[in-house]
């Protein structure tokens, strides 16, 4: 079997395959593993992650992607979430004992940021997000900001709460995003399950996390081909024949699984299937919205919490680096030392939808980030920034525009033995690693019924609890 492509989807369906018994070989154009969802090494030897990514408990079939190929224990998950103003004032959300929905209720009213009018306004939308199941009617080709525009949001409740989690869960602002994802992220991450919202990251640079899966595969006797891109894919009557390689080799096989980026596969796929009408003829029309990540390393120690989400700021996360990658323990500083060679501390700032920000240049993008640190880590007026790095990915993520599920092809698009995978295929989830693993995983099952061993692979989601549970199931008894 061949797999085109060594990012989260082609690795989850190489892996699982692997693990069913099968031989397979991956080919990757580029030099590591992992995708977008990687780190590499800059000329001076610090290894950055191409952009901060964070994991969420909902997020079941990255979680079991993890366990398969290892790297589970070097995932810490976190129960409170950080949050600062435009004051640097800051506020915390956790879980508390009571059951779902409401677990999250009493930190939610003690939360210093939203006025009382935002909050009555907020939880009226929660309810009913919640009371529906997770799907409120008549959504359908709804933007998320319309469809709180009738759920009567005040402004601060849509700037300070809606648009504070969703654009950086979403990559993409309220007004272009489909109501039906949006809606989602809350049902999911902060309704129906206690532990839904827990945010996990990586205490390891990303590249690290996928040492597992060359041992997988190899293990059935595959390979994993870096710095081996192929050029063309070669279907003969309606089923696939061979791939072509970069260095002009044709190779055959009984069965591919492409899992690159939508653009790429345009290009690499025989004309016809993007015909209009085709399987993939809707494809060149998913639009994509861009990610900026900034690096900066400070002389000294000028954060104390593992992460931080900003209100009205451009910047919208802040992670402590030299923390979650352990380098601060309870002795502090001394610990930071020991990893960087002296009193360090490394951040990564993260704004998604940077669409503004994409013609800045770095310097500009650099000065901002750095009078925005001012309001909220006030120790970095007299730090000195000893490096800074910007890293814009213009077309980071495919936008959740409304409509862009018609767009979407499933992973068997009717030619034999030749599958698809990647966060853009039709997997229900937007632009993330539990969606490129998802389709990786529907791509394989897909791959293994065609062989006639069908698997399940797909893991259920985290089961609803509480009246959650109550409300969704009467939610659906009601659905004609
Ligand atoms: C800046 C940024 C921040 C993000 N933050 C988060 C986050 O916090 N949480 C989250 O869940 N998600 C996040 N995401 C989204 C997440 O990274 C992606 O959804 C996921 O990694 C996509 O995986 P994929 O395998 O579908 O695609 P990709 O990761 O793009 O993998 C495709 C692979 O195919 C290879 N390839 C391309 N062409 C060829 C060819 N011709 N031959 C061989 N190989 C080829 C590529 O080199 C690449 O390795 C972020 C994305 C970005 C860009």
């Amino acid at each position: 079997m061949l797999v085109i492509g060594g990012g989260l989807a082609g690795l989850s369906s190489a892996v699982a395959l692997a693990d069913a018994g099968f031989h397979v070989r991956l080919f990757e154009k580029r030099p590591h593993l992992g995708g977008r969802a990687t780190s590499y090494t800059l000329p001076d030897g610090s290894e950055v992650d191409n952009c901060q990514h964070v994991t969420l408990g909902c997020c079941t079939n990255l979680a079991d992607f993890y366990r398969r190929a290892g790297a589970n224990a070097k995932v810490r998950f976190y129960d409170r979430l950080y949050f600062a103003d435009r004051a640097g004032k800051r506020s915390t959300i956790e879980a508390s004992a009571l059951p779902s929905p409401l677990h999250m209720a009493p930190s939610f009213l003690r939360f210093g940021a939203l006025k009382f009018s935002d909050k009555h306004a907020i939880a009226g939308a929660l309810l009913a997000i919640a009371r529906s199941g997770g799907s409120p009617p008549e959504i359908a080709g709804v933007s998320m900001l319309d469809w709180l525009r009738r759920m009567k949001q005040t402004d601060g409740a849509i700037e300070r709460f809606w648009r504070v989690v969703l654009v950086s869960a979403l990559d993409e602002e309220l007004a272009r995003t489909d109501a039906h994802y949006g809606i989602d992220v809350f049902w999911k991450a902060f309704l129906a399950n206690r532990a839904g919202y827990r945010v996990g990251i990586p205490s390891v640079p990303l590249a690290n996390l996928y040492a597992g899966c060359r041992e997988a595969i190899a293990g059935r006797g595959g390979e994993v081909n870096l710095r081996a891109g192929i050029r063309e894919i070669r279907l003969c009557e309606g089923h696939f024949k061979s791939v072509v390689t970069d260095d002009a080799s044709e190779i055959t096989a009984d069965l591919c699984i492409a899992a690159v980026p939508h653009e790429l596969l345009l290009e690499l796929a025989p004309w016809q299937l993007s015909e209009p009408g085709g399987p993939l003829g809707q494809v060149r029309q998913i639009r994509t919205s861009p990610i900026t990540g900034v690096h900066f390393w400070f002389d000294r120690t000028v954060m104390a919490e593992p992460f931080l989400t900003l209100l009205d700021h451009t910047t919208q996360w802040i992670f402590n680096k030299t923390m979650l990658y352990g380098g601060e323990s309870k002795r502090g500083d001394d610990a930071s030392q020991s990893v960087y060679g002296q009193r360090t501390q490394y951040l990564q700032l993260v704004i998604s939808a940077s669409y503004d920000l994409v013609s800045r240049s770095r310097q500009e993008i650099i000065d901002l980030c750095r009078r925005e640190l001012l309001d909220v880590l006030p120790a970095t007026r007299d730090a000195k920034l000893e490096k800074a790095t910007v890293i814009k990915e213009v077309h980071a993520t495919f936008s959740p525009e409304p409509g862009v599920d018609a767009r979407r092809p499933a992973q068997d698009i009717g030619v034999k033995n030749f599958f698809l995978a990647g966060d853009w295929t039709q997997t229900g989830w937007p632009a993330t690693m539990e969606g490129a693993v998802r389709s990786g995983y529907l791509a394989a099952e897909a791959a293994l019924a065609a062989c006639g061993r069908p698997q399940k692979l797909l893991q259920p989601d985290l089961p609803f609890e509480g009246l959650s549970k109550r409300w969704a199931h009467r939610a659906a008894a009601r659905r004609p």
